[in-house]
């Protein structure tokens, strides 16, 4: 049963993410989520939000082990998990936040950078699109795989 909490964190998150992105981050956060789209220096104030969601998995660890490890830790471990991947997956092979490092050659790894980079070609709030980071069009990995294909 706890593999099931902890992949209801994982997944969940992704999915709250993407809607927090879309309606919020794009909508009345703007002026936060800003700053992620127009980078002026290293740190950006839209890392806000890498601790609002670091601090839900947080929470749920401390909460859920203090109650014999219930749920709550499982689903807080899924979270913190999925964050450790997005900040490999968003922040170091994408925006390269952390100097150079080595991209695996894999189609999926392909498609997802290809799919958020979509997302950073709109600098404005509106439009935009690929508002999630694990789950994006189907459209990129088709490409990433033919792609891949060509060249060998
Ligand atoms: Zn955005
Ligand atoms: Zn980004």
């Amino acid at each position: 049963m706890q593999i099931i909490w902890f992949l209801a964190g994982f997944v969940g998150i992704e999915v709250l993410a993407t809607l927090i992105h879309k309606y919020l981050m794009h909508g009345p956060l703007w002026f936060i989520h800003e700053s992620h789209h127009r980078p002026k220096g290293r740190f950006e104030l839209n890392d806000l939000f890498a601790v609002l969601f670091g601090g839900i998995g947080v929470w749920l660890l401390v909460s859920g082990s203090l109650a014999a490890f219930d749920f709550r830790f499982w689903m807080g471990l899924g979270i913190s998990v999925y964050g450790g991947v997005y900040f490999y997956l968003h922040d170091v092979l994408v925006h390269r936040r952390a100097g150079k490092a080595k991209t695996p050659e894999w189609a999926y790894i392909k498609a997802l950078r290809h799919a958020h980079r979509m997302h950073h070609k709109h600098v404005n709030k509106l439009p935009s699109e690929s508002y999630g980071l694990l789950f994006f069009s189907w459209r990129y990995f088709r490409e990433a795989t033919q792609a891949r294909g060509a060249k060998a």
